[in-house]
């Protein structure tokens, strides 16, 4: 078997690290060619010595001295590429194999695509980017005979429970047989928490997430299960099923990853621990399946497994995904953007984490009284990506100044 170069979007967060953790365990099958990050200049400099890559890109000129700082004198420094076009450049490098797009958020996007339309194996933790860019992306995919494999848990465990005619590469049409798609989901944080408390909560609670160790913003997500909308979509993307044929089931033990429900009553599940090394190594071996470092579930041990309809009051995120995927790609643009300007507000303290939903949803209104044209590129998903956070950022701060003088009245 000959040796794959791997490019590592975003190595120094969690999806990052846990790549770098199943990569390491196959030295004769893959090898690092790059790595990325954005603050955490130390972490990638301990990444680099630890995998020997090739290169790394990091943003700036001073992170690139910080980068080179934190390196040191010993062994042989990496090249240091800088800057968003270098992202790109990179994912679309003759060395690069196999890209792993694990950057959060839309920030993601031009190197994810770039990796598609150079016809590289892309694995896909990034679905802000298939969010945004759905058709674009999976356009890119068929054009380019890239390969698409999903790392987000619930459209992995979809992947594997599917036959495998439908795996090839980004359907345009359903699998036949399959009646829907059903996506488990945690329930956050504050699934049993009293609902006339929310308004309270903090960023520390929202991040402590019952079942999974992840990065903020999508522990914020999971919280308010934007994040399971943005699931929706994606699935509607990977798997080209209509909207109204996506369910979601509030699973509080995160073992059933999802599952498909086909025309005959079979439902199939993919079930494991909550580790996303096993969706990682899936993706990395497949057709193959290879070590990943996970045990094996202990049936006896979990006891039972849960199940519990949405409560939509708790989680009105969820049906704001649905209606933009209903309105439409720049009504996805729009949600998206939107929850990435309130998320980061709330993180800093700055919204009360009610408003993000509120932000989202006036998002949406103005973005449907916007004239409407076709989305057909990536300028022009960034355009309105731009569009909607500069008008979310201004109904954060009306929320921030109206929650001043209410304090202050
Ligand atoms: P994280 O915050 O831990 O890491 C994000 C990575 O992106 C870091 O390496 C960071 O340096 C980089 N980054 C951030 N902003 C950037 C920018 N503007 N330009 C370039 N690089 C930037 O996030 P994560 O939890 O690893 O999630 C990564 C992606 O994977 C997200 O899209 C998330 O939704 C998805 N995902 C994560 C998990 C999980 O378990 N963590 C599960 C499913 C899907
Ligand atoms: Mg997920």
């Amino acid at each position: 078997m000959t040796q794959q170069n791997i490019t590592i979007l975003g190595s120094t967060g969690s999806i990052g690290q846990s790549t770098i953790d199943v990569v390491m365990r196959h030295p004769g099958r893959f090898r690092v060619h790059a790595l990325s990050g954005n603050l955490r200049m130390a972490k990638l400099a301990e990444q680099a010595h630890y995998t020997q890559a090739d290169c790394v890109i990091v943003p700036t000129d001073d992170a690139a001295k910080a980068f080179r700082d934190a390196f040191g004198l010993q062994g042989k420094i990496p090249e240091i590429r800088v800057g968003q076009d270098a992202l790109v450049q990179t994912a679309a490098d003759r060395e690069t194999d196999v890209v792993m797009a694990a950057i959060v958020g839309v920030a993601g996007l031009p190197a994810a695509l770039a990796a598609a339309q150079a016809g590289k194996r892309v694995m896909l933790a990034n679905k802000e980017a298939l969010v945004a860019a759905g058709s674009i992306f999976m356009e890119a995919v068929r054009a380019n005979k890239a390969e698409l494999l999903p790392i987000d848990s619930e459209h992995n465990a979809i992947f594997q429970c599917l036959p495998n005619v439908s795996k090839a590469l980004a359907c345009q049409t359903p699998e036949a047989s399959v009646d829907r798609l059903i996506l488990t989901a945690s329930g956050g944080p504050f699934r049993d928490y009293p609902l006339d408390g929310l308004d309270a909560v903090t960023p520390e609670q929202a991040c402590a997430h019952p079942t999974w160790a992840m990065g903020e913003k999508i522990s914020v997500d999971s919280a308010t299960m934007l994040n399971k909308g943005l699931e929706v979509i994606e699935a509607h993307w990977l798997f080209a099923m209509p909207s109204d044929r996506i369910d979601v089931v509030i699973h509080p033990q995160s073992v059933i990853h999802s599952l498909v429900q086909y025309h005959d009553g079979s439902v199939l599940a993919q079930l494991g621990n909550p580790d996303m090394r096993t969706p990682i190594a899936y993706a990395l071996g497949f057709p193959e399946r290879i070590q990943a470092g996970v045990a094996g579930l202990d049936l006896v041990a979990l006891g039972k497994l849960e199940f519990d309809a949405v409560e939509v009051d708790r989680y009105p995120c969820l049906e704001l995904a649905y209606q933009a995927l209903r309105q439409g790609q720049s009504s996805c643009i729009a949600l998206n953007a939107a929850n990435e300007v309130a998320v980061a507000a709330f993180l800093a303290h700055e919204l009360p984490y009610l408003k993000i939903a509120q932000v989202i949803e006036q998002t949406l209104d103005w973005e449907c009284s916007q004239s409407q044209s076709r989305v057909s590129d990536l300028a022009d998903v960034l355009q309105r990506d731009d569009a909607a956070r500069t008008f979310a950022a201004a109904a954060c701060q009306t929320s921030r100044d109206y929650h001043r003088a209410s304090v202050n009245s």
